[in-house]
């Protein structure tokens, strides 16, 4: 392609990509196909001849687009939200066009001195101790790895990266609601999932404190060596939230390392309301939030702080000769995680954070806290429904429960409505299941909400539960 066309195509995409955003509700949400159907459309060898990109975009409409599921449509309420926005789209353009590798200074010195700046902004803005350093992540998954990987080497006085494992007693524990990245952590590192202790939780969702001593305790009286306390602030069934304060003296009476994971929910903390439950949160050792999902910036962007981010590094650091760089007492981001290569992902964060400011970020997010406690109170009052867990932040937890009807097969019933609604393509909604009962998630957290696709949803819901009963 010559530049020329670049240009011409780039025109043509742009206009192609706002449109896509005014139309996206004609989309269905939910692409109506079946295992195979996309991949039978491709051909069997890769093609020797070059193709013109007009092909190629009409293939991308007429065989992509089918199958794809419309995450930033506003009535898609599944799973939790991946937020884009327009800032972040189009810094994303920019980072695609620098294709610039930012694992070290010398790399792209930009990209680290704005990493390390747009870090500190929020954690300044989140209420985290200043002494903390952040380095951005693609997942939250990544986080909490490097995170139990730092506390291993500290206790172990940095013996198991260098000469593997002796022992294999290290527990960790998390709430039994806790996402499933902790347990896969704990697999990764060598602790082995059988020395992860899921923790009870209590009606509200969040971890059985006296459970959690209970199992410490019981676990320094054998030849168990706790390790790690993993707590949640914003679990994601239900966005439960462990009592983070209590923990971190738990953790710090026994000598445990304390993660938080506010993957989803510690965009909250923006907010003055909900630094409270974080007051305790310098007695913590790392902590993750993830921007790209309730935070206006496209997947991927997570960011993972650390109380001592030398213990990070020493964890992580390799200099080979063909890396060795000309500064030394500078951030090489590649260190504070565990792969090499990195994308510019700052630049995006750096354009949200400067389109809406702090305060509009704030006001988008009470717009969604708002807008979910006004529907769970809807809920709450239609005899053919009820809440299945509190109604945390943006989040809702219901099932249709028909009054007067028999209710045996409660999880069947709402199984299907499930299904019924999400086929119209109309509304996208996914479950988790509270103890034995199937509960409806309804996270709403769309970059594109407005008060009239709630309503919208709402009415779905009620006429297709009618119409299964
Ligand atoms: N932690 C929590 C509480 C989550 O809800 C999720 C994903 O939904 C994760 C961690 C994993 O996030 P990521 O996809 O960034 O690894």
């Amino acid at each position: 392609m010559k530049n020329k066309d670049f240009n011409k195509y780039g025109h043509k995409l742009v206009d192609w990509m706002s449109n896509y955003f005014k139309e996206i509700e004609n989309y269905p949400i939910k692409p109506n196909v079946k295992p195979g159907d996309i991949y039978k459309q491709f051909p069997s060898k890769a093609p020797l001849n070059k193709e013109s990109f007009e092909t190629i975009f009409n293939d991308f409409k007429k065989i992509i687009l089918p199958g794809i599921t419309h995450w930033q449509n506003p009535n898609f309420h599944a799973f939790f939200p991946a937020n884009n926005s327009y800032p972040s789209v189009l810094a994303e353009m920019l980072i695609a066009t620098l294709g610039a590798q930012c694992m070290m200074w010398d790399t792209s010195p930009s990209a680290t001195e704005l990493e390390e700046r747009v870090v500190d902004w929020l954690k300044d803005e989140l209420g985290l101790p200043s002494s903390w350093k952040g380095v951005i992540n693609d997942t939250a998954s990544i986080g909490t790895i490097c995170s139990l990987l730092t506390a291993r080497e500290i206790k172990s006085n940095f013996s198991i990266n260098k000469s593997g494992y002796n022992t294999n007693k290290y527990t960790v524990y998390t709430s039994k609601e806790a996402h499933s990245s902790v347990e896969k952590a704990v697999k990764i590192i060598g602790l082995g999932s059988k020395n992860l202790k899921k923790i009870t939780t209590n009606k509200d969702m969040s971890m059985n404190i006296e459970s959690l001593e209970s199992n410490i305790k019981q676990d320094l009286s054998t030849n168990s060596i706790p390790l790690a306390i993993i707590s949640t602030f914003g679990t994601t069934g239900t966005v439960g939230l462990d009592s983070i304060n209590k923990i971190s003296l738990i953790a710090k009476k026994y000598s445990l390392w304390h993660h938080i994971d506010a993957a989803y929910a510690g965009s909250a903390l923006l907010l003055n309301k909900y630094k409270k439950y974080v007051k305790n949160i310098n007695l913590a050792d790392s902590f993750v939030f993830n921007p790209h999902k309730w935070m206006l910036t496209n997947f991927d962007c997570s960011l993972y702080y650390a109380k001592n981010h030398e213990a990070l590094v020493k964890s992580l650091e390799i200099y080979p000769e063909y890396l060795k760089s000309s500064e030394k007492k500078i951030n090489n981001y590649k260190d504070w995680s565990i792969q090499l290569g990195r994308r510019f992902r700052a630049l995006k964060l750096w354009f949200v954070i400067r389109s809406y400011g702090i305060k509009g970020i704030k006001k988008y997010l009470k717009k969604h806290i708002k807008y979910a406690k006004n529907l769970s109170i809807e809920i709450d009052k239609d005899k053919n429904f009820e809440l299945t867990a509190p109604q945390n932040l943006n989040m809702i937890n219901f099932r249709f429960y028909p009054k007067n009807k028999d209710k045996s097969n409660l999880n069947d019933i709402n199984h299907k409505l499930i299904k019924k609604l999400n086929k119209t393509g109309k509304i996208y909604l996914s479950h988790t299941k509270i103890d034995d009962i199937v509960s409806i998630r309804m996270p709403i957290g769309s970059t594109y909400i407005k008060r009239k696709h709630i309503e919208k949803s709402w009415k779905l819901i009620k006429e297709i539960s009618n119409s299964i009963i």
